[in-house]
């Protein structure tokens, strides 16, 4: 697989139906988690923060909102969970999804906390 297929792509409409599928259709309820440390993260955290979550959700990590947050690509271990400085609004845009929105342009956002999922594998 080649650096540029590692995104997901998804449009909007594919994007709303997967977490409507998975969390309801309130979307404060939705669950994202930062692919750099792992801490899953809702509209409603953001909001209790006093944070506009449609500025952030899915774009930069909760951690980036804490003092002094672990550095995403610094040279300490990150502890899963902890919250980063992570954006994908950075140099590093990991998504790892990519939404098409309605004027075609392109919105990396991280994924969708699959944790509660049913995994056919097992
Ligand atoms: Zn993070």
């Amino acid at each position: 697989m080649s650096k540029t297929t590692k995104c997901k792509v998804q449009s909007m409409n594919e994007f709303t139906d997967e977490g409507n599928r998975l969390f309801g259709e309130n979307k404060r309820h939705w669950e994202f988690v930062c692919p750099v440390c792992k801490t899953v993260q809702s509209a409603n955290d953001f909001l209790k923060r006093g944070l506009d979550p449609n500025k952030y959700i899915g774009y930069s990590c909760i951690g980036r909102f804490k003092k002094n947050p672990p550095k995403a690509f610094g040279n300490k271990k990150i502890a899963e969970g902890s919250g980063c400085d992570f954006t994908n609004g950075g140099l590093f845009r990991l998504g790892p999804k990519i939404i098409i929105l309605e004027n075609k342009t392109e919105r990396y956002t991280f994924d969708f906390n699959r944790s509660e999922e049913p995994n056919d594998n097992n």
